[in-house]
């Protein structure tokens, strides 16, 4: 998939976001069936989503049933194909929600899929209108029940913030070869608490090469091999996803408030029209506006992964609505610090894309109390930079240079709480 065509798309579509189309059900009724064109499943222990992507708006119900545990969806004025079929057979055995899924046509007008499940769930079940180079998608969300049903992602973090993210390290990941803890000679100074914000997930590739390379996976892989480094040097580390998911923007930040975070450092991979564009760059919020076009434009891109990776309802208000005050000034003068010295130890990696902190409106860095950063690798679009995030070993120089970067500013730094 072309990405840079969508992120274009995507821009255009801004308009239309998270209309949940009221609408559109009245229009269904009368329309042409929909036809099934994609399915797909991101199993994922924070929750398990189902997404049937469709040529128009779909009209559904849904309700959950007992003995067994089951959730029925019925979408009308629909007919089975061989795509919808096609969505039984991409349950994994490990999904900790999803024990499988039937789809069968019900009446002749509607279509019945059945998820038998594992333990009991609290259903989302929302449709999005067409963006980039998604059509209409009917998405099922899986949480565990006993959730906000309101809000279950803000609930979900809640409940598990503090166990997040050092207790769900994969068992694959190995010790850090680069340990060596620093001299914490302040007694009684706690342990710095880092925040890792690996971008996109799930549904939400973020900005896919031509070859493929996707940078979900690609700042997944950097941010884990960060958190080791990170914790040799002995901070707590916590990560807003440590599994391919989708997380909206809000809830990223939120998180990082409930674990009272000392910093936040986002880790994304460029990408632009231009193949020729390329470098290594770092951002801070300017809330105001952008420093240069081509940064509002990676502001737009990376904000809209919201609409891309599709949430229905999530968010702490307060972030949103967060004033500029006294402490964002100060926070924001601390971000800068921290910018500057992470991509001084970036620059002794790669060619920067310009020599010095660059500044946009980052929805990602909007904690009004948290230094917060975001860090552009390199140009996933670049044939040489791709090569780059393409190899363990960038990876691993990346998550260096993140680190060292970190350290030296925590390592001079006042925290605050
Ligand atoms: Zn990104």
């Amino acid at each position: 998939m072309v990405k840079l065509t969508r992120r274009q798309a995507v821009r255009k579509a801004a308009g239309l976001l998270f209309a949940l189309t009221p609408i559109s059900h009245a229009l269904a009724k009368t329309a042409t069936p929909a036809q099934f064109v994609a399915t797909r499943i991101w199993p994922a222990h924070a929750y398990t989503r189902i997404t049937v992507e469709s040529s128009r708006a779909v009209r559904y119900q849904h309700f959950t049933l007992e003995n067994p545990t089951r959730l029925v969806v019925d979408i009308e004025n629909a007919h089975i194909n061989q795509v919808l079929q096609g969505l039984s057979g991409k349950v994994q055995a490990d999904d900790p929600f999803i024990r499988s899924i039937r789809v069968g046509q019900n009446t002749p007008t509607t279509v019945r899929l059945v998820v038998d499940l594992k333990q009991s769930v609290n259903p989302q079940v929302f449709t999005l209108a067409p963006v980039g180079g998604f059509k209409h998608r009917l998405v099922i969300d899986l949480y565990p029940q006993g959730m906000d049903p309101d809000d279950p992602m803000m609930a979900l973090l809640n409940a598990n913030a503090a166990a997040s993210s050092s207790g769900r390290t994969k068992a694959t990941e190995q010790p850090a070869r680069i340990s060596k803890p620093t001299q914490q000679s302040d007694r009684g100074r706690r342990k710095p608490v880092v925040v890792l914000d690996p971008g996109h997930g799930g549904e939400d590739p973020g900005a896919v090469s031509p070859n493929g390379l996707r940078e979900k996976d690609v700042v997944l892989s950097v941010a884990r091999e960060t958190k080791k480094r990170l914790e040799a040097f002995g901070y707590t580390v916590h990560m807003t996803r440590n599994e391919d998911v989708f997380i909206p923007l809000n809830v990223r930040v939120a998180k990082a408030r409930t674990l009272q975070a000392d910093i936040f450092v986002s880790i994304h991979a460029d990408s632009f029209t231009s193949p020729t564009a390329r470098g290594t760059g770092v951002y801070i919020l300017n809330p105001r506006g952008a420093s240069s076009a081509a940064a509002r434009f990676l502001a737009q891109t990376q904000n809209n992964a919201d609409a891309i990776g599709g949430v229905q309802v999530s968010g702490n208000v307060q972030v949103d609505n967060a004033i500029l005050d006294m402490t964002q000034t100060a926070t924001m003068r601390d971000s800068r610090k921290l910018a500057q010295a992470v991509l001084n130890e970036l620059g002794k990696l790669n060619k920067l894309h310009k020599g010095r902190v660059d500044e946009a409106n980052f929805a990602v860095l909007r904690a009004p109390d948290i230094p917060s950063v975001l860090v552009e690798t390199a140009f996933i679009s670049n044939p040489i930079e791709e090569k780059l995030l393409a190899s363990e070993a960038f990876r691993r120089q990346c998550a260096q240079a993140i680190s060292d970067g970190v350290r030296k500013y925590l390592g001079s730094a006042v925290l605050r709480r």
